[in-house]
């Protein structure tokens, strides 16, 4: 049973991908089952006492790989801005508190400005929270996103502009999250990865698949394996440069929520072992 669990130790699962369970439910479920990593949405410590929080994760000996997700700086109602930032406060607060290092943000974009002036406030907004993130002991890690979601998500949508940014801080305390599904088409993502790894920039590694008949552009992505990432290609890319962090597996899915949970767990745990 050890050595079966063993080849789990660098999987780690973000609990939107298990949305109907609670916090408690991962945590136990996950740990049943040999995972040893998880990164917590923050949906889930909405209700909840942040000590108990920390109290359930301890005691299962699980590791908060990161909390999700901050960011949202992208706006062009200057106090959407200032309130973005304040709820990015909050978020490290809550990250310290449930012992997670990492704070993964969803950049921002908005439709009523141009890419360029986002970006701006994009910049800005991480400058003012740095500040707090190296108080708390929390690192930021930009995620950049499909260009699909340029419009109202993210105006980082390629590693090169998530690297150049990531750079330009130079800070312990600012990173990047390299996520498949978003990162997977472009022609310069090998050197790119190598580049976020070699600046010490690569933070975190989402896996997911990327289905070529979607029913939607942000519940229906699929598991390892169901689609088109040459997921064990990119995992080696991510490897070359000695990251040694988890594989971490996010899939929003109105059709996997719809089904038995713990059934679907089984099906996550297959699908790592198979594909990446
Ligand atoms: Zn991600």
């Amino acid at each position: 049973m050890a050595e079966h669990r063993d080849d789990l130790s660098r999987l780690c699962i973000h609990t939107m991908t298990n949305r109907p369970w609670s916090l408690k439910e991962c945590v136990t479920r996950y740990h049943r089952a040999g995972v040893r990593g998880i990164s917590v949405w923050r949906n889930l410590l909405e209700r909840m006492d942040l000590h108990e929080a920390r109290m359930i994760l301890d005691d299962h000996g699980m590791e908060v790989v990161s909390l999700v997700r901050g960011g949202f700086f992208a706006s062009a109602d200057s106090v959407r801005r200032k309130l973005a930032i304040e709820d990015n406060m909050v978020a490290l607060e809550q990250a310290a508190m449930i012992g997670a290092p990492l704070l993964v943000l969803v950049c921002g974009a908005d439709e009523r400005q141009s890419l360029v002036d986002s970006r701006a406030q994009i910049r800005e907004g991480i400058e003012k929270l740095l500040p707090h993130a190296e108080g708390a002991g929390v690192k930021l890690a930009i995620e950049p996103m499909h260009p699909m979601y340029a419009a109202d998500r993210s105006a980082i949508n390629t590693l090169a502009q998530a690297n150049h940014m990531a750079e330009s801080f130079q800070s312990d305390h600012v990173g990047v999250a390299v996520d498949v599904f978003h990162l997977w088409w472009d022609p310069d993502l090998h050197g790119e990865i190598i580049r976020c790894g070699k600046n010490g920039n690569l933070s975190a590694f989402h896996i997911c698949d990327w289905k070529a008949s979607m029913d939607d552009m942000l519940n229906d992505r699929g598991l390892m394996g169901e689609g088109a990432i040459p997921l064990k290609e990119i995992r080696g890319w991510v490897e070359e440069t000695g990251f040694e962090g988890y594989l971490e597996v996010e899939i929003f899915s109105e059709r996997y929520w719809s089904m038995d949970q713990a059934a679907y767990l089984d099906r996550i745990i297959d699908a790592y072992r198979k594909h990446t």
